[in-house]
């Protein structure tokens, strides 16, 4: 699967997917990470991409056309159906289920706002999804691009050594994963739950179920009641 990222800091991505199991992931060729700088695409000979907002108010408002030519750079290269990804605190907000959606493309382009966002007559242009990774507000759309970036990317067969991992997570079925211990068997006179030695595996199976639904009733309880609602059916 191929990720692409228009974006002013290219240095943020690459430092950011060349360690751990990303990097492991592009070395393997499970994935690829490019980037596009914007900046290369501006039309000012200072090399500026901001002006400042019509009608005033603070910060500044990254330019239409230096996005517009970046992006179709990217397009002509990866094809017109190609989905652009629009980081924004304003758009829908990412889940498990959107990254299992988004990891049957093969390729995505991620679009990185700054200051205070983007000409919004590009992004009628060009975007196909607003995505935001939760309510608040990031000084740029840099760290949500590699989060979703990472998100997805553990799904793509081959990034995980282990590829059931995936699919027995949290969130999985609307559930939070149950606990998970290592050795050794006692530790600070905690004792590990002695099923989970017991070798006997619908025991074992039996119990992380429990669990998980203890502590989704817990901490998410609008996970649970998704889970109730689905498997009622
Ligand atoms: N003025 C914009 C607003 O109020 O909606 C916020 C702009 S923010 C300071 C600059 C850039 O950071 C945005 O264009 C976007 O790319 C990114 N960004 C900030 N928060 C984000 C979030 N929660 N999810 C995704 N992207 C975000």
């Amino acid at each position: 699967m191929n990720f692409h990222v228009c974006t002013l800091f290219p240095e943020m991505i690459h430092q950011g997917c060349q360690a751990s199991i990303l990097g492991r992931a592009v070395i393997k060729q499970k994935i690829t990470v490019e980037t596009t700088d914007i900046r290369d695409f501006s039309t000012n000979k200072h090399m500026k991409v901001d002006d400042y907002p019509y009608g005033g108010g603070a910060g500044m408002v990254m330019q239409a056309e230096p996005v517009y030519a970046a992006c179709r750079h990217v397009k002509d290269r990866l094809g017109e159906n190609t989905r652009v990804i629009y980081l924004t605190p304003q758009g829908r907000v990412f889940n498990q289920e959107m990254a299992e959606e988004f990891s049957r493309e093969e390729n995505l382009i991620f679009l990185c706002g700054h200051y205070e966002g983007i000409d919004e007559r590009v992004l009628e242009e060009v975007v196909t999804d607003y995505v935001s990774i939760g309510d608040y507000v990031l000084t740029g759309g840099e760290l949500p691009a590699m989060v979703m970036i990472d998100a997805i990317a553990r799904l793509v067969p081959g990034v995980l050594n282990n590829d059931v991992s995936a699919d027995i997570e949290s969130f999985h079925d609307n559930l939070l994963e149950y606990p998970q211990y290592t050795r050794p068997p006692v530790w600070h006179e905690k004792e590990v739950p002695p099923v989970l030695l017991s070798g006997h595996h619908a025991n074992i199976e039996k119990w992380r179920y429990e669990q998980s639904v203890q502590r989704t009733a817990k901490w998410r309880p609008d996970l649970l009641e998704k889970h109730r609602k689905n498997n009622e059916k």
